[in-house]
């Protein structure tokens, strides 16, 4: 998160075009949707219509799509063709998932699209392309209920544009009378980088982190077993896990008490509830969990069911390492795995 004195301290960077600060910082601008580089030429925006991003993969995900004056997504005065050709292709398509078959219409190799986009921006392409979906999708749970009672009441035959972003993801969004049961999402921002919580009135379904690998799949799972539909909006679980969460970044909790839905096979479960049990601050095998439920044989499926895991952090399967005390992968990235266990040593 970037402090408030950064935030001035960005915004005359913007005014006195300090080309010192490319990279640095990029800026969403709220009136216009598009985020640029410090140096954009365009006329520059009022303080308050700013927001700041230390990555432009995080300008993604909160719904700006970049500048075409300034181009963010190019290095100053070098533009790849290819890297350029990616960037417009997604812009012409921004709901797309992205197959090896996609870069042979385009011309385009697929290898070396991968990693030419990773070198200059540091992140994958297909990273990019889902950065870009996402941020469409968690446009509407961003801007929160107001904007979604509006269009539930004009209908949402009037807002395509709406509908198609939102429901690639989320699902068909219900119409005005439905018997089904309905699902809210919010969004929020942590330390670590913003998260989605969706959850009844109930109960919390899911937490993750809205850059997470297979968050779309995760959702879809969610709407199939509980046959719900999805809407932005804050339950009280919603509110309390995010109050919940602010005090753990902070050093401040040790035990989550939001009550959390348990949608998993009976041997998830198992799993989820053994995890639940590693204290703060130690870390347990594959091996460890499998032998704890009784199934000492049984540690690849315990792998498995550590990453079907959908309440991030509530439900600690970052404490889980290989038996030779290595990380080993994590949904929401490595880097955070890392974090979240220094952190957790300090609470
Ligand atoms: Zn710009």
């Amino acid at each position: 998160m970037i402090t408030a004195e950064s935030k001035k301290e960005f915004y005359q960077a913007m005014l006195d075009k300090k080309t010192e600060y490319e990279g640095v910082f990029f800026v969403g601008v709220k009136t216009t949707g598009v985020f640029c580089r410090p140096t954009c030429p365009a006329r520059k925006p009022k303080f308050e219509n700013c927001e700041f991003f230390k990555t432009a993969q995080e300008a993604l995900l909160a719904s700006f799509r970049p500048c075409r004056r300034c181009r963010p997504l190019s290095h100053p005065y070098q533009v790849s063709k290819l890297t350029q050709t990616l960037v417009e292709a997604v812009e012409a398509n921004p709901e797309k998932r992205w197959k090896d078959r996609d870069f042979q219409e385009l011309s385009v190799d697929a290898s070396t699209a991968r990693r030419q986009f990773k070198k200059r921006f540091g992140m994958t392409f297909v990273a990019y392309a889902r950065a870009r979906r996402m941020g469409l999708a968690m446009k509407q749970i961003r801007s929160g209920e107001a904007v979604i009672e509006a269009q539930l009441s004009t209908g949402y035959e009037s807002s395509s544009g709406f509908r198609d972003a939102f429901s690639r993801i989320m699902g068909t969004p219900p119409t005005k009378q439905g018997p089904y049961k309905i699902l809210k999402a919010a969004w929020f921002d942590t330390p670590l980088g913003p998260m989605i919580a969706i959850a009844d009135e109930e109960t919390l379904y899911l937490v993750e982190f809205v850059d997470r690998r297979g968050l779309e799949r995760e959702v879809e799972r969610l709407r199939q077993k509980t046959k719900a539909r999805i809407i932005p909006g804050h339950t009280s679980p919603i509110n309390s896990i995010e109050k919940e969460l602010k005090l753990y970044f902070e050093g401040k909790l040790r035990e989550f008490k939001t009550p959390i839905a348990s949608l998993g096979t009976p041997f998830q479960n198992q799993v989820w509830e053994e995890l639940k049990k590693i204290p703060l601050g130690e870390t347990r095998s594959y091996s460890d969990i499998a032998a704890a439920i009784g199934k000492p044989t049984a540690f690849r499926a315990v792998a498995n069911a550590n990453g079907a895991n959908q309440l991030c952090i509530i439900i600690p399967c970052h404490r889980v390492i290989m038996a030779n005390n290595q990380l080993c992968g994590y949904g929401g990235g490595v880097a955070r795995k890392k974090w979240l266990l220094n952190h957790e040593k300090g609470i």
